[in-house]
């Protein structure tokens, strides 16, 4: 309602400034989030799909902290650099898929300084046409896609309201639609080869994209670690 009348002068505008070192806190929080939930989340891709999503996730981890050592990141877009590389070395569909969306991520906002939070959500929505774009996946087909589109219409929604809340929103919104996965049939990846074996098993990757939301809404929270209980 008040999103017409908000702009980026100064006032209601910078209620959506994202933290100056949000670009650390989000990658430090997705690498550490991603990595302590990839058995719970290999174990999904076994009773789900051919179970090399827990691998495939540890190796993208393993790359994105070697490129962190090699390179020290300091800027937002470094950062989300790091862990887009670490994505594209990775086989299966995920890593592409990932690579390619947290590329788009890295690109929210000016070179050297942390994205508002219409940036970034912006670059979350540009995230998601890329992954449809390649992936063909459209919003059902037990992906996730399932966890990232409600996320990126919730931050929609929430204009340019408090970042955290609207974060909250976003996270929320990308664990509803990772857990309405497990009562869809997959038409993509490997795991359209199990089809309605894996009934009532949550989509891995729609899993994994609702912790990446958990760990942006984290990092411009200033919190430490992302809920990772509801997956099972
Ligand atoms: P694979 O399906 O090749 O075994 P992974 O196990 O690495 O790939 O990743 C599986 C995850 O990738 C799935 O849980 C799903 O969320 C996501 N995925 C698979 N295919 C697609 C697609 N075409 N579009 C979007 N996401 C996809
Ligand atoms: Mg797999």
């Amino acid at each position: 309602m008040t999103k017409n009348s908000t702009s980026s002068q100064a006032g209601t505008g910078s209620s959506a400034a994202l933290p100056d070192d949000f670009g650390r806190e989000f990658i430090t929080l997705t690498h550490q989030t991603l990595s302590g939930a990839a058995e719970a989340l290999g174990d999904l891709d076994r009773r789900a799909g051919d179970g090399d999503f827990g691998t495939n996730v540890r190796v993208a981890m393993k790359g994105a902290a070697k490129n962190i050592d090699d390179d020290s990141p300091s800027t937002y877009r470094q950062w989300v650099t790091a862990m887009y590389m670490g994505w594209l070395g990775v086989g299966g569909t995920s890593g592409p898929l990932f690579g390619m969306f947290f590329r788009d991520v890295s690109k929210a906002g000016a070179d050297d300084s942390a994205p508002t939070l219409e940036q970034f959500a912006q670059a979350l929505a540009d995230g998601q046409a890329t992954v449809q774009k390649y992936g063909e996946a459209k919003v059902g087909d037990k992906t996730m896609i399932d966890a990232l589109d409600p996320a990126v219409t919730a931050l929609r929604e929430a204009g340019s309201s408090d970042p955290v809340q609207a974060l909250a929103a976003a996270e929320e919104a990308a664990i509803g639609g990772a857990r309405d996965t497990a009562e869809s049939t997959a038409k993509r990846g490997r795991a359209s080869y199990v089809g309605d074996a894996a009934k009532g098993v949550i989509d891995p990757g729609a899993a994994a994209m609702a912790l990446v939301i958990g760990a942006a809404r984290a990092a411009a929270a200033g919190e430490k670690d992302v809920d990772t209980s509801w997956i099972s």
